[in-house]
């Protein structure tokens, strides 16, 4: 069997095209445009191409948006209070704000993640938007677990009922997600496990799963072996090994061609999850401007 592909890049162009008209039709009665702000600390080429996409997403939409540009060498307390100033509306209103991920080693990412107001923290990490996932009234929920969530509902993939494997335990996607399959309503009732790098026997508890999603960091973790025929793979790694040539590829935490012949359906890295978690940014950040104007 070769799996159906869960085709990331298309879903992302319908949620983009339906979040325009929002944007516009919010445009037309606020008289000005949802707005969010991207923190960039330091130089990693990687976290510059994501601040890229999600700027050009943005602005595909309408949403605007602006990056501020930071020195790897700013300690922890300078970026809580360039936080506090973005969140002041000092630099424009600030509907969504956004600091982009992994901080310098130097500085406290929990304590600058926790300066961006909860409801402006439209990636869904402050503890208050956490909180409210867990106890199943979602605002802000992580961009990532929204869009696995999205990607299963949009392609039909029944999770009432079913086993949920999550492999990885991260406040941004494990754990949310769980959290979300978990929940009461579509795209939820699942029961779900949660694996992580201390689970004993991966294998046996992966191949138990009807949904399995793979969120660790670890090149072709996931082989064939590990997956229940007919499995619904859900891919969210975003690992650069040398290609062939010598050039940089991008792979997901699933060994893709091998499983792709045992499971039911698979998401592609890239083209998977990653245009969803960018297309649920800007929902999220639409929602934040919503809610602002007392219209959420
Ligand atoms: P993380 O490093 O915070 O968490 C990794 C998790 O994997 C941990 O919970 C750890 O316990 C688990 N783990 C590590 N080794 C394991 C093993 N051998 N067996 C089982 N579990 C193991 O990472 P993260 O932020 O959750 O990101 C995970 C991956 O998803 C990364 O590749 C990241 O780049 C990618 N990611 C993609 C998107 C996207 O938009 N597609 C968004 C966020 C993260």
């Amino acid at each position: 069997m070769t799996a159906t592909l869960l085709d990331g890049r298309a879903l992302a162009a319908r949620i983009e095209a339906s979040l325009q008209g929002e944007v516009d039709t919010f445009a037309t009665v606020f008289h000005r445009r949802p707005r969010l702000v991207v923190v960039l600390v330091g130089d990693l080429a990687a976290s510059g191409s994501y601040v890229k996409s999600k700027a050009a997403a943005a602005g595909r939409v309408g949403i605007d948006s602006d990056v501020v540009r930071v020195p790897a060498s700013a300690t922890t307390e300078e970026l809580v209070t360039l936080v506090a100033a973005i969140a002041r509306d000092e630099q424009g209103p600030a509907d969504g704000i956004l600091v982009q991920l992994p901080l310098p080693e130097h500085v406290d990412t929990v304590a600058v993640l926790d300066a961006v107001p909860p409801d402006r923290d439209v990636d869904g990490f402050h503890p208050e938007n956490a909180g409210l996932l867990s106890q199943g009234r979602p605002r802000f929920v992580p961009c990532t677990a929204a869009g696995v969530q999205r990607m299963l509902i949009d392609a039909g993939i029944e999770t009432a009922g079913r086993h949920a494997v999550i492999v990885g335990r991260s406040d941004i996607v494990g754990k949310p997600l769980a959290l979300l399959l978990a929940s009461r309503g579509p795209g939820g009732d699942a029961t779900v496990t949660i694996c992580h790098s201390r689970s004993s026997d991966l294998a046996t508890i992966t191949r138990q799963a009807d949904i399995l999603v793979a969120a660790v960091g670890r090149p072709r973790l996931v082989t064939a072996d590990m997956v229940k025929p007919g499995a619904a793979v859900i891919d969210v790694g975003i690992n650069r090994i040398a290609g062939p040539d010598g050039s940089g590829k991008l792979v997901g935490d699933v060994d893709f061609d091998a499983v792709r012949e045992v499971a039911g359906s698979i998401s592609p890295v890239p083209g998977g999850v990653g245009p969803l978690t960018v297309a649920m940014l800007l929902a999220n950040t639409l929602l934040a401007a919503e809610l602002r104007a007392g219209r959420g």
